[in-house]
Parts: C-alpha cells; sequence; structure tokens
C-alpha cells in the first residue's frame, strides 16, 4: 500500500530525513516511535506530500506521489491524516465539519455529504454529537469528529501523527478504540504515537526512528522486550 524508499528531507542546512525506507502492507497497522526531532512527523508529512522530500520515491496505492503528472490533490484523498490538533471549523457542527470535507474535497452533493458525514460520526460513536459544535465537545469527541471528517472521504491509507497527545488522560481510551475498531475493518495505517499500550495488543510492527533513520523495526513484543540497538533499547527505557 505504501512503498517509500531513500527518503530525503532537508530543510535549509538541517538533514532531517537520512535515507528512509518504509514498506506498509494493505490492512497493516505500523507504529512509528522515536525521540523528539527524530523526523516522524516530517515522514508523514512527506508521505501525503504536505512535506516535498528532497531526494526519493513514494507509491501509495499504486500512485507515484513524487511524479509531476500525478494530480496531487486527487491522490492525496487516497491518503487520510488525523493530527494531534483536530483542526476544526468552531463555528460549524460535527456533521457541518465532516459535510464540508466531502463537498470540498470529494465533490459530493448536499444531500450525499449530509448522508455520508452522518455514516461516518456513527462510526466514531458521536451520532447524538452532530449537531454539536467544537466547544460543546470534549477533546476526545473533537477528535473523533476529525477521524470521522477523514475516513468519510474512503482513504485507503491513514496516518496518524500523535492523535492522543493534546488529550486528558480519560479521553484518549475511546479515540484509541476508534483506532481499534478502523484497523479491526481492514484499514492500512501509519501511527505515531506514544501510547504503548495500544502499540502493543493493536501493531504489527513497530518501527523505531532516532536521528532521521529507521534504527529497528519488528514485532511489538520484540521491539519492547528485546531490542537490538542501545539506542532503541534507552528510549524504550525512558517511556515506560
Ligand atoms: P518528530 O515528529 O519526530 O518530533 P519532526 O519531523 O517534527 O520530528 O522534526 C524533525 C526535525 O525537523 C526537527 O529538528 C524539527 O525542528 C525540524 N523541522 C520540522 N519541520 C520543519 C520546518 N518546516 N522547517 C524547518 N525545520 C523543521
Ligand atoms: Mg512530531
Amino acid at each position: 500500500m505504501v512503498d517509500a524508499r531513500a527518503i530525503h528531507k532537508h530543510f535549509g542546512t538541517l538533514h532531517v530525513l537520512k535515507g528512509v525506507d518504509l514498506k506498509v502492507d494493505e490492512r497493516e497497522l505500523v507504529f512509528v516511535i522515536g525521540p523528539s526531532g527524530s523526523g516522524k512527523s516530517t515522514l508523514l508529512r512527506c508521505l501525503n506530500r504536505l512535506e516535498e522530500p528532497s531526494s526519493g520515491s513514494i507509491m501509495v496505492d499504486g500512485i507515484d506521489m513524487l511524479d509531476p503528472r500525478t494530480n496531487i490533490n486527487h491522490a492525496r484523498r487516497r491518503i487520510g491524516m488525523v493530527f494531534q490538533s483536530f483542526n476544526l471549523y468552531p463555528h460549524m457542527t460535527a456533521l457541518g465539519n465532516v459535510m464540508l470535507a466531502l463537498r470540498k474535497v470529494a465533490g459530493k452533493s448536499r444531500g450525499e455529504a449530509e448522508s455520508l458525514a452522518h455514516a461516518a460520526l456513527k462510526r466514531v460513536g458521536l451520532a447524538d454529537r452532530a449537531d454539536h459544535t467544537p466547544g460543546q465537545l470534549s477533546g476526545g469527541q473533537q477528535q473523533r469528529v476529525a477521524i470521522a471528517r477523514s475516513i468519510a472521504l474512503e482513504p485507503r491509507v491513514m496516518l496518524f501523527d500523535e492523535p492522543t497527545s493534546a488529550l486528558d488522560p480519560e479521553l484518549v481510551g475511546s479515540v484509541l478504540e476508534v483506532m481499534r475498531d478502523l484497523r479491526e475493518s481492514g484499514m492500512t495505517m501509519i501511527v505515531v504515537s506514544h501510547e504503548m499500550g495500544f502499540a502493543r495488543n493493536a501493531a504489527d510492527r513497530v518501527v523505531f526512528m532516532d536521528d532521521g533513520l529507521i534504527v529497528e523495526q519488528g514485532p511489538p513484543g520484540a521491539i519492547f522486550e528485546n531490542p537490538a540497538h542501545e539506542r532503541t533499547r534507552a528510549f524504550i527505557g525512558q517511556i515506560q
């Protein structure tokens, strides 16, 4: 589903990604960990070309994301992204936020957008909150609206960049539960997060990044209990 090879990214003189290779199979959930500043967000942002990689190749669902002939707006619709900040429009209801994406990004009619938006909100457990504005919702509910907005567009892969980091601890579970449902429905997912419990029971593979490179990767049990590299061991030791 995702095949990124030899991705480099420079910001001026700063070399942030130093040749990252990342392959993700259909239906796989890959969990990315690593110290702050190691390049996790930049990698996700390169995958859907929110950032322009300096070099490398990226295929997503058979589409060459770096080919100038690729219609990037069209290609991006296959890639949902959820950020730490929910980025909802504060003056619009939950339904309105999801509908807006369906109308503007997918060109759906008002009626179709409305029924798809209702279905997406139902999937994230917010059928009864459709008419609430973000200010009337908890952080966890707002993040679930953001997830509904993404999945309504029927992406082939979902990227999550620290989706629960801004939430109060008691609100984290509801968002992780939605992510677990999504995973069980067969969504391909790349998740940057510190929720190691979630990684242990939902991830197929854990990727450890440090200083712009993938240092090691493997099944959660192997990475958490028996990391091969000293840097991985040190990082796991800090966060557990
Ligand atoms: P992580 O998500 O692992 O914390 P990031 O990908 O956000 O790491 O950042 C990696 C490095 O790239 C950091 O040193 C950060 O300051 C730098 N960086 C990220 N985005 C930009 C940008 N737009 N301009 C300049 N430097 C950036
Ligand atoms: Mg980040």
